[in-house]
């Protein structure tokens, strides 16, 4: 009886499937096999496979697959096998929906960002997607992943996860990696366990601020697990500016200020209309600014781009649009950071 024993190597998965040679029967040894793309699976003292190794190379395969379609990189992928034998294991099979899962998982350990179209094309090329409506499917997939990061007690690594949402969606709005920097910085200082949430307030915010005109809607469809459009409601926000080490003062609701950050002075301050779910709008947050302060002359713009010292924001977080809680969001940002402003 041929028995799998392991999955192992530290090469790369491949794209491909994998691969099972014979190996040339040699009358003194045993017969076998191996198959040798990766995760390498090994197989002694069999002449053929059995039904269960048959089962194994399919959920590699089908790992493989899935893989490729969200487009994840090579570490993620073995981690997703690994995940997928696991279940296997214990359960004695797999389904689809927990290969998905499995990927997923592997996805929030390593701390990537999935988009919620390469995991709906997966549905569709597993053929999960037939008669049932997206909105099932995505609910099926997130009761296994809660599952499978409980049971093998799988941890997110939501700091990682945190800047790679930010990358993904800084991508959709074309946003310079230079601008991203205090996009990272404030989706930390917003939730740091919900980096899909953060990222998506932060980028969003600064979006706005960068007078960036990309639809935001689309920009929170981008995102798996999916989340609830305009939960964040930006309702205050007040800003240091230039090179210095004043932090931004606290402001009032519905107020935009900002002060410069070495002398303090206030280069803008407004009250505006509180935003609402259906029209949110920060497009009043000041950029009517000086390029070096009035009082200490110090740099506020370095041509179109906005140097940014420290940024206070009063989100207003909707539950199911009835409880409302305010998160603060209070950030340094690192020196010299800034945001470059389209005209
Ligand atoms: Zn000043």
């Amino acid at each position: 009886m041929s028995q799998v024993i392991g999955v192992t190597g530290d090469d790369l998965i491949l794209d491909e499937l994998p691969f099972v040679s014979y190996e040339k029967l040699d009358p003194n040894k045993s017969p076998g096999f191996s198959v040798n793309r990766l995760p390498y699976i090994t197989f002694f003292d069999g002449k053929s496979l059995t039904s269960e190794e048959r089962m194994k190379l399919g959920i590699f395969s089908n790992i493989y697959k899935t893989v490729r379609i969200m487009e994840l990189d090579k570490e993620t992928g073995k981690e997703a096998a690994r995940i997928a034998l696991k279940i296997y294991e214990q359960q004695g099979g797999i389904r689809t929906s927990e290969i998905i899962a499995a990927t997923i998982a592997a996805a929030m350990e390593k701390g990537v960002a999935i988009s919620r179209e390469s995991v709906e094309s997966a549905y569709e090329k597993l053929s999960l997607a037939e008669n049932k409506t997206t909105d099932e499917i995505h609910n099926k997939i997130k009761k296994k992943l809660m599952k499978i990061m409980m049971e093998f007690n799988i941890k997110s690594n939501w700091e990682r996860l945190t800047v790679s949402y930010v990358n993904l969606l800084a991508n959709a709005i074309g946003a310079d990696n230079t601008s991203r920097v205090p996009m990272i910085v404030l989706a930390r200082a917003i939730n740091r366990s919900k980096p899909t949430h953060s990222a998506a307030t932060s980028v969003e915010f600064f979006k706005d601020l960068m007078r960036i005109k990309a639809n935001s809607e689309s920009l929170w469809k981008m995102v798996w697990p999916p989340i609830d459009k305009k939960k964040f409601i930006v309702d205050s926000v007040s800003l240091s500016l230039g090179v210095g080490n004043k932090e931004a003062p606290d402001v009032e609701p519905r107020t935009a200020m900002a002060v410069c950050a070495k002398c303090g002075t206030t280069l803008y301050s407004i009250e505006y209309k509180p935003p609402t779910p259906m029209n949110p709008n920060i497009t009043h947050i000041p950029l009517h600014i000086p390029s070096v302060c009035p009082h200490c002359g110090a740099k506020i713009w370095d041509n179109n781009r906005l140097i940014l010292r420290s940024v206070k924001v009063i989100f207003k977080y909707r539950h199911n649009n009835t409880k409302v809680d305010k998160i603060k969001a209070s950030v340094m940002m690192p020196m010299e950071s800034s945001i470059a402003i389209k005209k």
